[in-house]
């Protein structure tokens, strides 16, 4: 009997587990088998090796082969596992030397013509190889350009199973495979022209409310008519934002790489902008669906900016859904056999019209809303999720004097202010375990010592007093506040910022 071992990933999540392939030849019936916890996609994997190893000039039909995916424990799925099952079986049959597919990573499917085939989660697969010290994963052509994205690992690739087994034969004294050729043609993305905060016209206080929401990473509601830029606003709240780190970029690849979105071929630190319809379902927005776990738009803004346009026309139980994502930075679907965690760190961007016509701005003198409709539509704003909402700014339509301005400040001129208060922030709240103002809970900032002085919450105490706000209303307005003082540079808030966080919590809300 022979054995020979290989290694391929089985992916829970954008988590990686390395796994060992490990195929018995031995003397009984031909047959094919195997074990470890295999999905449907993968217990099909015999009819795909076989296939494909007969096209690479070397049949196992007439072989018992027993295949074990070791730890056994571990759920594996998808079709991945292809070729590392074709490499271990081939190298059982001693068609290619054992020891060299040792230790190699293999991660591709086949087709029945032997060609390596793209297969979703190749970042994050190469990753966890990574992690669990291997050095040398071979991929499918396709995937060579996502596969690089990891320093400190050699990719190498063939376009059929046979040239594999050939580049295998031809190794000689712990020589290992050539490294994959740069791409021919690299996916250069469009260019395009740079989003700049200084495109947007007047909105003097929407734009500083996005300066406030970058800085201190507080949710964000946008209310005006249809036209006036909420969509241009949002998708600006990236450029203000501070870099991500090497790490978090690879992160937010990874969630993208398994819902198969085509990544880039070089690792692009702005934060992600991820904007779904308003038609979206909850599996479309959190993740879940139904074969697989496949992560949600809140995983794919990870590290960047969720924006639901028209976000009163999302259903209420899609909305609600996002509540223990925005707490908890993370998703969680249960399955039957298994947990999948999705990473969700976002920052929430929910524009809206102010009534059904989105005419009812102002003095509403055009809105043909009835008063019930314009209650209920306000009444799909409202609720668990807007509690989480910190600053609520109103965006009128853009005036003809708007547009005759001189450009104001440029994002990057803005994302040096807001890195700076976020120095701030870190600085005061890092022992605590928060770096921004708004993770920090609302008893923390009503005791000492961060209490403010009563003659500077003067104004926030009567508006609770007169049920102008509530409670939770009162803890939103002393957060931003805070984040207001480390924009303008104080130590501690004054009664402006506590003036100014205020008019962000009551006046940009829908009007019933
Ligand atoms: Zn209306």
């Amino acid at each position: 009997m022979s054995i020979a071992v290989t290694r391929a990933v089985a992916l829970r999540g954008i988590a990686g587990h390395v796994v060992d392939v490990e195929c018995h030849i031995g003397h009984g019936l031909p047959c094919f088998e195997l074990g470890g916890l295999p999905d449907t996609a993968l217990r099909q994997a015999p009819q795909r090796v076989r296939a494909a190893a007969l096209s690479a000039g070397c049949s196992l039909n007439a072989r018992q082969l027993t295949v074990n995916l070791s730890p056994a424990a571990i759920p594996k799925h998808g079709t991945g596992f292809d070729l590392a099952i074709a490499v271990a079986a081939l190298a059982a049959a001693e068609a290619m030397p054992a020891d060299a597919v040792r230790p190699v990573v293999h991660v591709a499917e086949l087709g029945l013509d032997g060609r390596l085939r793209h297969v979703t989660g190749v970042l994050p697969a190469v990753l966890a190889a990574r992690e669990a010290g291997c050095r040398h994963v071979v991929v499918a052509p396709e995937d060579v350009t996502e596969a690089r994205l990891v320093d400190g690992v050699r990719i190498s690739t063939a376009q059929r199973l046979g040239d594999l087994v050939s580049a295998y034969r031809a190794l000689r004294g712990g020589s290992r495979l050539p490294e994959a050729d740069e791409p021919v043609s690299p996916t250069t993305r469009e260019p395009g022209r740079t989003l700049d905060l200084a495109d947007v016209s007047g909105q003097h206080e929407a734009r500083a409310a996005l300066t406030l929401a970058a800085a201190g990473g507080h949710h964000l509601l946008l209310t005006g008519p249809p036209g006036s830029g909420k969509t241009m606003l949002a998708e600006r709240l990236v450029t203000i934002l501070p870099p991500l780190t090497s790490a978090q970029a690879l992160e937010t690849l990874a969630v993208r790489s398994l819902v198969g979105a085509v990544l880039p071929g070089r690792l692009d630190l702005s934060p992600p902008f991820v904007a779904p319809h308003h038609s979206a379902s909850t599996a479309a927005l959190v993740g879940g669906g139904s074969g697989a776990v496949l992560p949600g738009a809140v995983s794919q803004a990870h590290h960047g900016v969720l924006f639901l346009d028209e976000a009163a026309e999302f259903a209420g139980s899609v909305l609600q859904a996002l509540r223990q994502p925005l707490e908890s930075g993370q998703v969680v679907v249960a399955r039957a056999r298994q947990r999948v965690t999705y990473p969700a760190r976002v920052q929430l961007v929910l524009a809206a019209n102010p009534c059904p016509c989105g005419e009812g701005y102002g003095k509403a003198l055009a809105c043909r809303c009835r008063p019930t409709e314009r209650r209920a539509y306000a009444a799909r704003l409202s609720g668990p999720l807007m509690d989480r909402v910190d600053i609520q700014v109103q965006v009128p339509k853009v005036s003809l004097a708007d547009l005759s301005e001189v450009p104001p400040d440029t994002s990057a001129e803005i994302a040096a202010r807001v890195q700076v208060a976020r120095d701030a922030q870190r600085a005061r709240w890092q022992r605590h375990g928060w770096t921004l103002n708004s993770q920090v809970p609302g008893p923390v900032l009503r005791r000492a010592p961060w209490r403010l002085p009563r003659g500077v919450t003067a104004t926030l105490d009567r508006a609770l007093e007169l049920g102008q706000i509530t409670g939770r209303g009162y803890d939103r307005v002393l957060r931003l506040a805070w984040t207001s003082a480390d924009l303008f540079g104080r130590d501690v808030p004054t009664s402006s910022d506590v003036g100014l966080a205020l008019m962000y919590r009551t006046q940009g809300a829908v009007a019933a």
